[in-house]
């Protein structure tokens, strides 16, 4: 399969990893739009969230968890912070593995653009 995050999991291709565990890994987005700006993965290959299923509610918890550790190490947790999961074309999707944006460190608007 070919599939970029697949790839940093099995360290076929570099990434600044800030965390990993057996079902997560963590690592700096290459093209950060905030000053930290973490994407947290699922070790296995969930192509969108709508592959997520009742079974991988753990999962799911653990990489907003996860999301947790990583803004509180940046020190954002307590300023404020956003997590983001874009499912599919429309909202964005560029990459078809899991994922979830970690993003802070600047004001942010809403909605989202
Ligand atoms: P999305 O648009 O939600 O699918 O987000 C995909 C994210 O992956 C974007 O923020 C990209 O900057 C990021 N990205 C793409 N390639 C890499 C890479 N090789 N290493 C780290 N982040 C990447
Ligand atoms: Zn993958």
């Amino acid at each position: 399969m070919d599939c970029l995050f697949c790839k940093i999991v099995n360290k076929e291709i570099p990434a600044q990893i800030v965390y990993e565990d057996d079902r997560v890994i963590a690592f700096e987005d290459i093209s950060p739009q905030a000053p930290v700006h973490v994407l947290v993965i699922p070790r296995r290959h969930l192509a969108t969230t709508l592959e997520l299923k009742e079974e991988d509610e753990s999962l799911t918890g653990h990489l907003i968890v996860v999301g947790n550790k990583i803004a509180a190490d940046r020190g954002v947790a307590e300023k404020g912070f956003r997590m983001v999961m874009n499912c599919n074309r429309e909202a964005g999707q560029t990459v078809f593995h899991v994922h979830l944006h970690v993003l802070g460190g600047r004001f942010m608007s809403w909605p989202p653009g």
